[in-house]
């Protein structure tokens, strides 16, 4: 399977990572990808931008580095009714949107509360993908959480720093997703979720599960820059 894009990546920007857009677009076109997405965290991280970083974003080339990049963000989800950090006209502005659950941003709930909480962000039409929903801090009903992010056409991450080097714990949990994936026909997409240039692009133990799991490459976005235009554009006719 040929992996042409890193669709989640942070910058210096997310205020706990180390390099610039510049140094990431020449790591990913060293490792030959043809697209990145620029994600840094949403306004309510510690440390993180704010929110005219993700309103300015327009001034940035499509092309960097000869490397295509989408302009985007990791949101938090703040509560239970799956509220974002950034408001609704700056998230309409933005190439795409990531969203999960992240310490300091949303106490842990409740199994159900939890669930509750991904599965209204995956009925957000401005959301397109869920990160890293095997972050064993935050457990979640997965059979419900699939299949809903099937229904609504969100694609589920497989992340690959979940399973190296943050959120220790997520690998069986990352299993049992890409398990459920396979079964309710659910888009995955792979994130290095680099705060380090070196990662970006690497996808190594995200794309052993996902081949364990037996998903087909029609079912992973970052296979082809167009099925990830293409996807993208789907939402967006559904706003
Ligand atoms: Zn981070
Ligand atoms: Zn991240």
């Amino acid at each position: 399977m040929n992996l042409v894009a890193d669709l989640h990546v942070h910058t210096i920007s997310s205020g706990h990572a180390y390099n610039t857009i510049l140094e990431n677009t020449q790591s990913a076109r060293e490792k030959g990808l043809k697209l990145i997405a620029i994600t840094d965290h949403g306004p309510n991280m510690p440390g993180g931008p704010n929110k005219y970083h993700f309103g300015n974003m327009k001034v940035l080339p499509s092309i960097i580095n000869k490397v295509e990049i989408l302009k985007g963000v990791e949101a938090n989800i703040v509560d239970m009714e799956g509220n974002l950090d950034l408001e609704k006209n700056f998230l309409q502005e933005l190439d795409i949107v990531l969203a999960g659950l992240h310490d300091d941003c949303f106490i842990p709930e409740s199994v159900e509360d939890n669930t509750k909480a991904l599965i209204q962000t995956i009925q957000n039409p401005l959301v397109h993908i869920i990160v890293h929903p095997g972050n064993p801090r935050f457990k979640v009903d997965y059979e419900r959480v699939v299949s809903a992010a099937a229904d609504y056409n969100v694609a589920l991450e497989i992340n690959n720093s979940s399973l190296t080097i943050v959120r220790k714990g997520s690998f069986d949990n990352c299993r049992e997703i890409a398990r459920l994936c396979k079964k309710y026909g659910t888009l995955v997409a792979f994130g290095s979720d680099a705060h380090w240039y070196e990662r970006v692009g690497e996808f190594d133990k995200a794309m052993k599960l996902v081949e364990e799991a037996g998903i087909k490459e029609k079912y992973i976005l970052n296979t082809s820059v167009d099925k990830i235009k293409a996807f993208l554009k789907s939402k967006k006719n559904k706003k």
